[in-house]
């Protein structure tokens, strides 16, 4: 064990609550996008008086970016005193509303317990505070250490980070040779390692029918009845053999272990927007349903689409009258950056050391920013590690542990000595 970086996050453990508190009191609730500005400056300051050089980036033109509502980011950077690697912390300052069911004010930062609580505590400012602590503990530790660290606080993550890691990525501040290994410190538990996610595939399916008077649908053609064996088939078919797929990838929840599909929302017929309560006296002639199915490694996403679109053209042969429209949404390729790649090693090294145990590998049923980091950055050298529960994440009376919080920031320190100055781990 590293007594002396163990120590120094150690003694910094009140900095550490009164970062987290402050982090929590900026209210970043996304949407709309509230207060970015003042809380990624208020990184920046801290930043700064740590020698890192600071960077304010807006998202401009971004979903959601207005005067009123900038997608700023702060993007940090503190050089070391010899060329070397950079490791780069990147943390998502924006949170889910608040809702209901507090039993604190939710933007107060209230210490009770050991814990923090408030909207982000564990998603994710108490894993953007350890790192701040980490990385200012370990210069301190190490003063001429090589290469860079960077730390980033990043706008947009929980509506897909297209104003903020993905923005920064087209910008060229997620590749090589800028930086070369990314911690993402969400909330996964402080002794698991999270490798990446499964991919995603968002699509509208429409049918398409003929309009008639609703007394006489014979005359017509229901869309909605279309749909509705789409909907049959997929019943029939279409969930029992995705269930029946597994996966190598150790995706927590369990449950989550196999290809799943939800039906987002089905939509068909006249709107009853404008006559409340009254029926529709019309036969649908268009009804669509939009679907959101999750895959694994082991499928290819040209096969995910092509299950659905042999029912749908099965459907055309067999069933009269029937045609579809299929419009992708969304696409996000499954991913798993390999256990022995240098940050998931250099932090299970570090769980190791502080924990005495073996890391735990997992990997997420949904998507996160990684996802940008990869595909925009080409970038692979990246993994999620940081405090907090992930059940707890979006709840109300949200909180992350203080010890939590130091042993993580123990890890992610002795992760930048294993990455910066090739600390050899032990074991
Ligand atoms: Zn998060």
């Amino acid at each position: 064990m590293n007594e002396q970086l163990a120590l120094a996050v150690r003694g910094r453990t009140d900095d550490l609550v009164a970062l987290t508190t402050d982090l929590i009191r900026f209210p970043t609730v996304n949407p709309p996008g509230e207060a970015y500005t003042p809380c990624a400056e208020y990184i920046g300051r801290r930043l700064a008086r740590s020698g890192f050089a600071i960077r304010y980036v807006r998202g401009e033109g971004a979903p959601g970016d207005s005067d009123r509502y900038p997608r700023t980011n702060v993007i940090a950077r503190r050089e070391g005193r010899a060329p070397g690697v950079t490791v780069h912390f990147n943390s998502h300052i924006d949170v889910v509303e608040a809702g209901d069911g507090w039993s604190v004010d939710p933007f107060a930062g209230k210490v009770r317990d050991g814990r923090v609580y408030g909207r982000g505590a564990c998603d994710m400012k108490g894993g953007l505070a350890a790192s701040i602590v980490a990385a200012e503990a370990f210069m301190a530790v190490y003063p001429d250490f090589p290469g860079a660290i960077e730390i980033s606080g990043t706008a947009d993550e929980e509506s897909g980070g297209f104003g903020g890691v993905a923005y920064l990525a087209r910008e060229g501040f997620f590749s090589k040779p800028r930086v070369d290994h990314v911690i993402i410190p969400e909330p996964l538990n402080k002794d698991r390692i999270c490798l990446g996610h499964r991919g995603v595939w968002w699509a509208e399916i429409e049918t398409h029918g003929a309009i008639a008077h609703g007394a006489m649908p014979f005359l017509g053609d229901s869309a909605i009845r279309h749909m509705g064996a789409v909907l049959h088939a997929f019943e029939e078919e279409l969930f029992p053999a995705l269930d029946r797929k597994e996966t190598r990838m150790p995706v927590v929840p369990e449950g989550a272990r196999r290809s799943t599909l939800n039906l987002n929302s089905v939509h068909g017929g006249q709107t009853e927007d404008f006559f409340p309560g009254l029926p529709a006296p019309n036969v649908a002639d268009s009804c669509r349903l939009v679907l959101d199915r999750r895959f694994l490694i082991e499928e290819n996403i040209a096969e995910v689409k092509g299950e659905v679109i042999s029912i749908l053209e099965k459907l055309k042969r067999e069933r009269p009258k029937f045609d579809y429209a299929i419009r992708d949404l969304m696409e996000v390729l499954p991913l798993m950056t390999e256990r022995d790649a240098p940050v998931p090693s250099a932090i299970a090294a570090g769980i190791r050391e502080v924990f005495g145990k073996e890391p735990e590998y997992v990997i997420s049923p949904g998507t996160y920013d990684q996802k940008h980091i990869s595909r925009i950055g080409h970038l692979h050298d990246c993994v999620a590690y940081g405090p907090g529960i992930l059940d707890l994440a979006h709840q109300p009376d949200e909180w992350v542990g203080i010890e939590d919080m130091v042993q993580s920031a123990t890890v992610m320190a002795m992760s930048l000595d294993v990455l910066l100055r090739g600390a050899r781990a032990p074991g």
